[in-house]
């Protein structure tokens, strides 16, 4: 059965705009997939829908056996780990403080405000630094670590959370190759060992092959490639990409086989 499932979903933003085109898919509890697709393509959108930070105006997901509703989203969101391309990470706040607010929506307004946490959260928040191997760094401010690390820490944020699923748009974009499969290699771990649900938005088709079990593709807001990561053929690829996409983001060798 599925974990994650859209069903003819649309997201027209305010303006007008249609940035989701009728999805339909199905994501099984465990899976590790990569969404590609150019600029503009909606990858961010559909994120957003899925953890309802910024719903979608058609169709219906569902989460475990939830269906989304205006009611229900914070409830379900609160263990659904988001990881963003910035970190998001509070700068002046020590690393620890910063995975103990991956809590946050299991506490209250006053444990909130005044960054109060239960020894049970701190047990919680240091099982994770362990996780992605920042616990030596806990006491340290969050800015001064490097992109990488500050990025493994918004890893263990979304630990903290105690997630079934992991969204992450574009973990990697602002990073460093070494830092990248650092990255990457952390959240595949984390998928295979916990069976936690990853779901990241990449630009790099080869770090789509290297990690991910299944790759869905978006182009103008619709899913034009579904599949196994071997099945990524150059022709396949020049859809996804399309002729006036920014064929930076494919690998050379890639790019030379979409254009034979
Ligand atoms: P991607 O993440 O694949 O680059 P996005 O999901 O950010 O794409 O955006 C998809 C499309 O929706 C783009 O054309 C973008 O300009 C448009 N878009 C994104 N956010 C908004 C918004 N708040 N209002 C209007 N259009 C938007
Ligand atoms: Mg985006």
């Amino acid at each position: 059965m599925a974990y994650i499932s859209l069903r003819n979903v649309t997201k027209t933003y305010p303006n007008g705009y249609c940035a989701l085109k009728n999805i339909n898919l199905d994501i099984a509890a465990g899976e590790f997939i990569a969404i590609l697709g150019p600029s503009g393509a909606g990858k961010s959108t559909l994120l957003r829908a899925i953890n309802a930070l910024d719903p979608a105006s058609g169709g219906e997901i569902s989460i475990g056996s939830e269906v989304l509703t205006p009611r229900n989203r914070r409830r379900v969101r609160a263990h659904v780990g988001m990881v963003f391309q910035q970190f998001n990470l509070v700068d002046r706040l020590n690393v620890m403080t910063n995975v103990l607010i991956g809590r946050l929506a299991e506490r209250g307004w006053l444990s909130s405000l005044f960054y109060l946490f239960p020894k049970s959260d701190f047990q919680i928040a240091e099982a994770a630094l362990r996780e992605v191997d920042l616990l030596d760094k806990a006491w340290s401010r969050a800015d001064k670590l490097s992109g990488g690390q500050q990025q493994r820490v918004g890893i263990a944020r979304a630990l903290a959370q105690q997630p079934k699923l992991i969204l992450a748009d574009e973990p990697i974009a602002s990073l460093d190759p070494k830092s990248s499969e650092d990255v990457l290699a952390l959240l595949r771990k984390i998928c295979t060992e916990k069976g936690i649900t990853v779901v990241v938005n990449l630009h790099q088709v080869e770090y789509a092959k290297q990690y991910a079990d299944r790759v869905i593709a978006l182009n103008a807001g619709s899913v034009v490639f579904d599949g196994s990561p071997e099945h990524l053929s150059p022709s396949k690829l020049a859809a996804i990409y399309g002729t006036t996409a920014p064929l930076e983001t494919l690998h050379a060798d890639e790019l030379a086989l979409a254009h034979a």
